[in-house]
């Protein structure tokens, strides 16, 4: 087998889509995330650097890999990160470049990753009503999110995307301003059903606000919605069209609709492992391969391994079910 060989799982899904966790650090504490307190965070020295992560990168390309998606953690409060955004950019055959922030520095630096060669941005934002905002996140910030979304818009962005984490007791109420706020600003708006990632481990399914009760609430005040075909069958999200043409939805359903058919993700997270699945209970260690001296092969073949192992789907509603050991903001959302 050459270095190059594509990343194929056991069930024939073609990995080409590497989210890179680059922090388990963060300016917020969203229940639905991370623990409210003692949260006990990588030293910096465990942390791949940026040289390291663009090692990995170089060498997944070649294997099929073309979109990039910068996460955490808080991708924002890593030091210079637009110094590693500029890195990605720069290597041939890394067709997508994206980041998932919660928006909360991106007024003051929006226009860095711009320069640097960011040019997708998913904002996350559960709530316009500042007191939910701060029920979910544990801080307040709304403004601040705020401002960095119309600073995002400024700069440039080509397309902008708010990803909602939908909590059924605690958001519904958030529904119709969320969409109409994105409408009025010509924001995609994705609803995301909460997965039992919780860093307190609390998740019940009763708590979860599915797809289908979230767009029977948008339907009820915005007419009908028409489902948009999907352009690439391993998104996430189905998404639909307003009737009256202002724009589009979207809805990932992990838990009532899983979509594990079509993924092609891989990850790696911060500290240098890779992982096949965000619910994985495994992870290959990237990071010993690389400071152990291994060569560019050895990456390769770790990555290649990790993904043959995959499983056919995360399985949250069987009863064998486990969560992984690691909470969201340690694997990389
Ligand atoms: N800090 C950044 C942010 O919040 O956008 C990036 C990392 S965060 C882990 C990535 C995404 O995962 C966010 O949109 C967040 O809302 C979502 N998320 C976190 N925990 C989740 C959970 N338990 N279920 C569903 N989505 C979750
Ligand atoms: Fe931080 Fe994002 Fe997790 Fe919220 S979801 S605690 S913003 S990493």
């Amino acid at each position: 087998m050459t270095h190059a060989a594509a990343l194929i799982d056991g069930y024939g899904r073609v990995h080409t889509h590497l989210r890179i966790s680059v922090t388990d650090r963060c300016n917020l504490r969203c229940f639905y995330c991370m623990p409210e307190t003692d949260v006990i965070f990588k030293p910096r020295a465990e942390l791949l650097t940026f040289e390291e992560i663009a090692r990995v990168v170089r060498v997944l390309v070649p294997m099929g890999v073309n979109k990039l998606r910068i996460t955490g953690g808080e991708p924002l409060v890593r030091l210079q990160i637009d110094r590693l955004i500029a890195r990605l950019a720069a290597i041939p055959g890394v067709r997508d470049l994206a980041m998932t922030t919660n928006g909360m520095l991106l007024a003051d630096r929006a226009e860095a990753l711009r320069r640097a060669g960011l040019r997708r941005l998913n904002i996350s934002l559960d709530a316009l009503d500042a007191s939910t905002f701060e029920q979910i996140g544990r801080r307040n910030g709304l403004a601040r999110v705020l401002e960095g979304i119309a600073t995002a818009r400024r700069t440039g962005f080509d397309k902008i995307r708010l990803n909602a984490v939908a909590i059924r007791g605690l958001t519904e109420d958030q529904i119709l301003p969320l969409a109409e706020f994105a409408r009025q600003h010509h924001l995609e708006l994705r609803f995301i059903e909460f997965m039992p990632l919780d860093g307190d481990a609390s998740w019940s399914d009763e708590q979860v606000l599915t797809g289908r009760d979230i767009r029977r609430r948008i339907e009820s005040e915005f007419g009908p919605l028409f489902p948009v075909p999907r352009s690439d069958p391993s998104q996430p999200a189905v998404d639909y069209q307003y009737g009256d043409g202002a724009g589009r939805i979207g809805f990932i359903e992990p838990v009532s609709h899983p979509f594990c058919d079509h993924c092609n993700r891989l990850r790696l997270t911060a500290e240098g492992q890779f992982r096949n699945c965000i619910f994985s209970q495994e992870e290959w260690d990237a990071r010993a391969v690389i400071r152990g001296g291994g060569c560019d092969r050895q990456v390769a073949d770790l990555a290649r391994l990790c993904v043959q192992a995959k499983k056919a789907g995360h399985g949250i509603d069987s009863p064998e079910f486990l969560r992984p050991h690691r909470a969201m903001y340690q694997i990389g959302g």
